[in-house]
């Protein structure tokens, strides 16, 4: 059975659930073998083998962390020509894809990004994409050179499954070009104790019409284990961090369930939440586009409903 490679998301060794979703998916098409950069396999690779990594690639090369992602995409070809994979599959992620987009040009291979399935078809991989604020589903297949899939988060449900993982250290030589660009600091993000936006499975979203108080939109958040999302008119007004705006210029997510309070449904903000698999809109307005897409929605003020529900679900988890 022909390998897959799958890049390992992680912070410090701590994988991802992306990554595990990636490894579950690559199953389908093969034997996934994990690609890992950095020095922190040892906290690693665990989770990798039970979620099916047969191998674990470690590049641990301080030039790959010191600078951007040119010399990630520069390592993960240089593996592609040497392992001849079915397919590399990446995170649908700003680097993810940044990655895809270099790597396909240096293999002169097909690339698709925000695929949200991935089968294999054939010889190749077909995919299943949402297109124009998700009005229609496209299937692609690639056609050329080495399939690279980038695959949102929350695409599909990780299955774990044991695999050897075994670890084998590479070595690439790196070229200067693509060490023109080095990072020069960095500092963790301030914890607000609720998962990443693009990665968790719930997203509670607040609009223009929470009138500047997110104060009910968290705590329905926080009782459902949920990330913070805005629209941009919310972020535009300085309510909420720009890191929170969701939608065509903000952040895409596809979480099991958004919940849209005080947002109309513009076509922007629709283009980053639409292939959310259930979507709840609270909205005093009744005629507010967001209804046309939702699976329940509640015509009142979030100010009334938001209390109430949090309530609700707050009572039922005792
Ligand atoms: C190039 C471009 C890119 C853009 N990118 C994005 C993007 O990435 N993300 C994004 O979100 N937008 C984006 N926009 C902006 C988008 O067009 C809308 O202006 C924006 O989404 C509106 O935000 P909103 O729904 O919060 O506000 P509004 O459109 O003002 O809607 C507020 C809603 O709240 C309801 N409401 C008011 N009070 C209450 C209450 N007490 N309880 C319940 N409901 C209430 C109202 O009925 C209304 O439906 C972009 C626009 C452009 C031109």
């Amino acid at each position: 059975m022909s390998e897959v490679l799958v890049y390992v998301d992680h912070v410090d060794g701590a994988v991802t659930k992306p990554t595990t979703e990636l490894l579950t998916l690559a199953r389908r098409l093969g034997e996934p073998s994990a690609v890992f950069v950095g020095s922190a396999v040892d906290a690693a690779k665990e989770t990798l083998a039970s979620f099916g990594a047969e191998k674990i690639y470690v590049l641990d090369d301080a030039s790959l962390s010191e600078y951007l992602v040119a010399p990630k995409a520069e390592a993960l070809s240089a593996l592609v020509a040497e392992k001849s994979p079915a397919a590399v599959l990446l995170p649908a992620t700003t680097e993810g894809k940044e990655i895809g987009g270099r790597l396909a040009i240096r293999t002169d291979s097909g690339l698709i990004t925000d695929a949200v399935d991935v089968e294999a078809s054939g010889d190749g991989v077909a995919t299943t994409q949402s297109a124009f604020a998700g009005n229609f589903t496209v299937s692609a297949t690639v056609t050329k050179g080495t399939p690279i899939v980038a695959v949102k988060p929350n695409s599909v449900a990780p299955e774990q499954a044991a695999g050897a993982g075994a670890v084998e250290s590479v070595s690439v030589e790196i070229s200067a070009g693509a060490k023109s660009a080095k990072i020069t600091d960095s500092k963790p993000r301030e914890k607000t104790g609720r998962p990443e936006l693009t990665e968790a499975a719930i997203v509670v979203s607040g609009g223009r019409g929470t009138s500047g108080d997110f104060s009910q939109v968290e705590a329905f958040a926080d009782s459902l284990g949920a990330a913070v999302g805005a629209s941009r008119a919310a972020v535009d007004s300085g309510w909420m961090p720009h890191a929170f705006q969701v939608g065509q210029t903000g952040k895409t997510v596809s979480p099991q369930l958004y919940v849209a309070n005080g947002i109309s449904g513009a076509i922007q903000h629709r283009a980053g939440m639409q292939t959310s698999k259930t979507i709840v809109a609270v909205n005093k307005d009744d005629e507010a586009p967001i209804f046309e897409l939702v699976d329940f929605g509640v015509v009142g003020d979030l100010k009334a409903v938001l209390p109430q529900a949090t309530d609700e679900v707050t009572k039922r988890k005792g």
